[in-house]
């Protein structure tokens, strides 16, 4: 069995966001070389996810206000006493900080509407992780 594991660094703007890694994660799995086997996206921080879904600016909005919507910042959460950010975790607890996707003939299988982000929830930032490993043969 082949592996292949990389980090990617990314910088956000804004408190919430959400940025496309698509790009990256495709990159990855070309360097590989791996044909077949599964690739793994996981974020190595306890306030962002990692998502898919369609790359439209509505949706993206649509997601970012039912984020806000149901972990709302503010309201009397025991863990905002420490750093404030207590609405950044509950979001990240409940999206989830890593997906896995197939590998086939060497490239990611996903849907034509299924982009992969990474899911900021306490920005901004700069120095986000994310890690990427392929596995397969
Ligand atoms: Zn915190």
């Amino acid at each position: 069995m082949k592996a292949l594991f990389r980090e990617v660094e990314i910088s956000t703007d804004v408190r919430q966001q959400l940025v496309d890694v698509t790009e990256h994660v495709e990159r990855i799995v070309r360097d590989s070389g791996i044909e077949n086997g599964i690739c793994l996206i996981h974020s190595l921080h306890s306030t962002t996810g990692i998502i898919i879904n369609e790359h439209e600016s509505g949706l993206v909005d649509d997601i970012l206000r039912k984020i806000t919507t149901d972990y709302p910042r503010g309201t009397g959460w025991r863990h905002d006493r420490i750093d404030d950010n207590a609405d950044a975790h509950l979001a990240s607890v409940f999206t989830g900080s890593s997906k896995t996707l197939p590998v086939r003939m060497g490239k990611l299988v996903r849907g034509t509407w299924q982009n992969i982000f990474l899911l900021e929830l306490d920005g901004p930032r700069t120095g986000r992780r994310i890690v990427i490993e392929v596995l397969g043969e």
